[in-house]
């Protein structure tokens, strides 16, 4: 490792934040590796080893986090990034290519992947360069909402109530940002899960229960509800303020 890396790897290691990633690769054994080492910083992570099914998942569910291999069955990497751009969708990604295949980390960073990283690599490079995608503000998402009282900074992910900041651990977070970007519908309590754990996590419906019960708590009653649908899911409602009457 050389220096400029170790000074990556120390600049980065301050921050940690828990956040969902994807890693599409066919090769177990590294695939294994790379998911202990990023499960080990709390990080969820979601396993693909097939192109096709990777871009299928890409489709409906969000990533804060793409590790991409570029050789892969039925879809090489290269095609899943460039759908992905396509779409529109923005999600940081790192790109795994062998050591000697120039042509390929040209092609992966003129489809717009975020960086790349040559096989074989050291693992605490790897980490320090996920580090900084995963901390990069995403540029589709600089919006802030607001919903009465209640104020969310999609790019600093970051909520206020009553312009005081509300102090949300990351999945109680995305919860909250997944029940105000669907407000008024009901929302599945399994798609929940998914979105909040991965699929290959413990944590599921009752784990949901929990996050929701935490939200409540934490929203009190006048900014939004969050009804229980039996069977369903849940619903998130704004509360309507009382308006003021001019006679
Ligand atoms: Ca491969």
């Amino acid at each position: 490792m050389d220096e400029a890396v170790a000074r990556l790897v120390l600049w980065t290691s301050i921050c940690e934040i828990p956040m969902r990633i994807l890693l599409v690769e066919d090769n177990p054994d590294l695939a294994d590796a790379v998911t202990r080492r990023l499960r080990r910083s709390g990080h969820t992570v979601d396993w693909e080893q097939d192109g096709l099914r990777a871009s299928g998942l890409l489709e409906y569910e969000r990533f804060d986090l793409v590790v991409l291999d570029i050789g892969l069955p039925r879809l090489d990497g290269i095609g899943v990034l460039s759908r992905m751009r396509e779409r529109g969708d923005a999600t940081p990604t790192l790109m795994l290519t062998a050591r000697a295949d120039i042509e390929d980390r040209v092609n992966a960073l003129d489809l717009g992947a975020d960086d790349y990283l040559g096989k074989p690599f050291d693992f605490r490079e790897f980490e320090a360069r996920c580090r900084v995608l995963l901390r990069r503000p995403r540029a589709q998402a600089a919006s802030v909402v607001r919903i009465g009282p209640l104020s969310l900074d999609h790019a600093a992910r970051r909520a206020t109530l009553h312009e005081q900041p509300l102090e949300l651990p990351r999945r109680e977070y995305s919860l909250l940002e997944i029940l105000v970007g669907q407000l008024g519908e009901v929302i599945d309590k399994q798609e929940l899960a998914n979105r909040l754990f991965g699929f290959h996590d413990v944590g599921g419906p009752n784990a949901v229960e929990l996050y929701v019960g935490r939200l409540r708590k934490r929203l009190g009653h006048d900014a939004l509800r969050i009804s229980t649908v039996r069977g369903v899911g849940y619903l998130a409602e704004a509360v309507e303020t009382p308006a003021a009457h001019d006679g």
